[in-house]
């Protein structure tokens, strides 16, 4: 089985073929990505109308593209996959209709893919991971802790109450003047600072319940700034690297919780146990070094799939469809509409945190 698919969701224009094999395997035959960054970046942020304009003008060149890189044609794809939500509802739009007019073209079948089911299951096309599995997805939209039971079968844990991870590190680097993206930025100034300078506040830490919370965080580290200011070159270093101590020490305590939960809800299976991180902040070193040190403690594997497909791209959109095909869940109809919201799990509380 082979599938083209299509990511429009956020500030990345991709398109990929992926490969389904009978042993269950994947396999990347193209996986095209066009960042939008730079003209972003000039705004600290994603302009929605901006994305939109550049998707329509991007994407037909970028199937082509991924088609050609894979050496197949048309003829050759068994179903068109597309992102349908959630995500900016412009990109969706320009998506999932170029999804559909190929779907209608080719007479193959469409299948409209939920984005976070993407980075679900992309460890499954890279590591062969078998189910249960946690996933701890980490991005500029998103913070969820998510018991992923089987194709379709999810379970969000824990969600952002108020700012995602990703957001809270652009935050961060904006109010201290550091240019956008603000992780990478903030992790490189966080190298020679002082973690210990400043105590900033550990949201949600010993709280039962699995969620996140990092506006509070977001809003110490200004007063700290402000309290300072002018900031020399270390201040910024070693509020960095404070931010960065009080992220990680969260995470420990809130992932920590959600892989002793796993092995109460597990503890008659006698199973591999596995934490896979996705989204852009799995770039972060100190994040990584504190996931895989509580996963061994833990006795999890830990699993952090090559940063390209943690963040966003279309490979994980076209597995997400030879997934569902393969359970032989239906096409979708061609009159499928984007939604901007789309909780992963059916059963999830949108009323807490964004409901993304
Ligand atoms: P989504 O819609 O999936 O949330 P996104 O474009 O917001 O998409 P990604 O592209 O997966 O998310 O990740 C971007 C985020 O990752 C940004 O918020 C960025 O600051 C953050 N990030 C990237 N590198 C690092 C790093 N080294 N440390 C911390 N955060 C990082
Ligand atoms: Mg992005
Ligand atoms: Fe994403």
């Amino acid at each position: 089985l082979r599938i083209l698919g299509i990511e429009t969701s956020c500030d990345e224009t991709a398109a990929s073929v992926v490969a389904r094999h009978e042993d269950g395997r994947g396999e990347i035959l193209s996986d095209v990505v066009l960042s939008q960054l730079d003209e972003h970046s000039a705004y600290g942020g994603v302009v929605p109308e901006i994305a939109a304009r550049a998707h329509v003008e991007a994407l037909d060149g970028l199937v082509e593209e991924a088609l050609r890189r894979a050496d197949v044609s048309l003829d050759e794809i068994d179903a068109i996959a597309a992102t349908s939500g959630p995500g900016l509802i412009g990109g969706l739009i320009v998506g999932l209709m170029t999804a559909k007019a190929i779907a209608r073209a080719s007479g193959k079948p469409l299948l409209a893919i939920n984005h976070l089911e993407g980075h679900a299951l992309t460890a499954r096309m890279t590591d062969g991971l078998s189910f249960p599995y946690l996933m701890l997805l980490v991005s500029g939209g998103h913070t969820q802790l998510v018991l992923v039971r089987g194709v379709g079968e999810y379970e969000r844990w824990g969600t952002t109450i108020d700012d995602a991870l990703g957001e809270a590190f652009d935050k961060t680097a904006k109010l201290l003047g550091l240019p956008y993206p603000g992780g990478p930025a903030v992790e490189k100034a966080a190298q020679s600072g002082d973690p210990e300078r400043f105590s900033f506040p550990r949201p949600m830490v010993g709280e039962a319940r699995l969620d996140f919370s990092f506006s509070g965080l977001k809003t110490a580290v200004r007063q700290a700034a402000t309290e300072i200011a002018p900031l020399s070159e270390q201040d910024v270093a070693d509020i960095c690297a404070s931010f960065q101590r009080a992220v990680s020490r969260t995470l420990r305590d809130r992932i920590g919780r959600g892989l002793q939960r796993f092995k109460q809800e597990f503890a008659h299976l006698d199973i591999d146990r596995a934490l896979v991180v996705a989204g852009g902040v799995a770039a972060n070193q100190e994040i990584r070094r504190t996931l895989q040190a509580l996963c061994i403690e833990h006795g999890f594997r830990f699993i952090a799939p090559p940063l390209r497909l943690c963040t966003d791209n279309a490979a994980m959109i076209a597995w997400a469809g030879l997934e569902r095909l393969a359970e032989e869940f239906p096409a979708d109809d061609l009159n499928v509409a984007p939604r901007s919201r789309w909780p992963l799990d059916k059963d999830a509380k949108t009323l807490l945190g964004s409901g993304k």
